[in-house]
């Protein structure tokens, strides 16, 4: 989901990443913490060390919600990207819908409950260690403490993307047994409730004069634009309904050996298609990325004969590669957040690529299944990717 994250390596099988913004989160709670310890004790290095520690124990906390989320959901079947720290907080990239509304109720009370245990955690340690370690490190474990609290509560308010919406949205799955129903009103309830928080962080910053709005604010949007885009989602998924990647994929599509040089592209009878992107692929035909005539052009002229396709692709982002029997509405549910998805590869058992799912592909796919017409018109050539 988020580009320019650097790898921390795996904490309990789990890959951690941090994107470059979480750098702003730590500097910006050393500052908050620093400013108000040097406000009490005076401005020492001292200080500023236990700030920074501080605030790499707030990150470190972040880190254990998300974690907790991810454990329990690839307990219960549910398969997990990675966990990503970034200037909000943490995200989960999970890589399927839990599939029944107990697991999907217990993967989102994980989180809010490991912030709320380690609340009462770091506040016990704080009382035994008194102010044996000085009054400034007590503060601090204080600090981080409540921080924990306000993490638990903010994040069980009820509206997705927030924990308390996944919440929301198990119980109504429980009481209706409808996922797709629960989750466009949980979506719904975030759209409300972000923008609630947007206005609360524009009178906080405006009328009241407090810069501390301005995070309200960023939570706001990043609340209300994540519940449209799981509106959407859900809207895509009530559209689809079971239709297959199969039903809808273009076979035999034209694929690009990533062995090839672009001379050798530009030879070949791709030229006579007229396709912006190809799927390229390995030598066992699993595909690997994707080429466009834009990143052909960008190749100087020379360098066409040496250059190889595989160096010159792009490489096929998580989510662009579908099996043939999965839901399309589970593909194209990746295709809506990220709107850099050029193609869907869709491939078989073994990883091959047997077709391509294009942007047009998926548009023309809900029309037809809206009006109840097959997906796929029969006069289609199947030769057209
Ligand atoms: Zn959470």
């Amino acid at each position: 989901m988020l580009r320019g994250t650097i790898s921390l390596g795996q904490v309990a099988g789990i890959k951690v990443g941090a994107h470059w913004t979480s750098i702003a989160t730590l500097g910006l709670f050393t500052l908050l913490l620093g400013r108000s310890l040097a406000g009490s004790y005076g401005n020492s290095a001292g200080v500023w060390l236990v700030a920074a520690v501080g605030a790499v124990g707030l990150l470190a906390t972040l880190l254990a919600h998300e974690l907790a989320h991810s454990i329990v959901a690839r307990r219960n079947g549910v398969r997990v990207e990675r966990v990503v720290l970034w200037l909000l907080g943490g995200v989960s990239e999970l890589d399927a819908e839990p599939k029944d509304a107990r697991s999907d109720l217990r993967i989102a009370l994980a989180g809010p409950l490991t912030s709320l245990a380690l609340a009462f955690g770091i506040f016990g340690v704080a009382v035994l260690v008194g102010t044996a370690a000085g009054q400034s490190v007590l503060d601090m474990l204080v600090w981080l403490a409540a921080m924990n609290l306000v993490l638990a509560l903010f994040n069980l308010l009820p509206g997705a993307p927030l924990d308390g919406g996944r919440v929301l949205r198990a119980l109504i799955w429980r009481r209706t047994g409808d996922q797709l129903y629960a989750a466009a009103m949980a979506a719904r309830s975030g759209r409300v409730l972000g923008f609630a928080l947007l206005i609360l962080g524009g009178v906080e910053l405006i009328l009241i004069g407090n810069t501390g709005g301005i995070w309200l604010v960023l939570l706001g949007w990043f609340v209300s634009s994540s519940a449209n885009a799981e509106l959407a989602v859900a809207g895509l998924r009530h559209q689809l309904g079971d239709i297959r990647v199969r039903d809808v994929m273009t076979q035999h599509p034209v694929a690009v050996p990533a062995a090839w040089s672009v001379a050798d592209l530009l030879g070949s009878p791709a030229i006579h298609t007229d396709h912006q992107v190809f799927p390229v692929v390995d030598t066992a035909g699993r595909p690997v990325g994707v080429v466009s005539w834009t990143d052909i052009a960008a190749i100087a002229l020379p360098a066409r004969e040496t250059a190889l396709v595989g160096a010159v692709a792009r490489p096929l982002p998580a989510g662009a590669r579908a099996n043939e029997d999965e839901l399309l509405s589970t593909a194209a549910t990746h295709a809506v957040l990220r709107p850099d998805l050029d193609i869907i590869a869709a491939v078989d058992s073994l990883g091959r690529l047997i077709g391509v799912i294009t942007a047009s592909d998926l548009t023309l796919a809900c029309h037809r299944s809206a009006l109840n017409l097959p997906v796929r018109s029969a006069r289609r050539p199947s030769t057209r990717p």
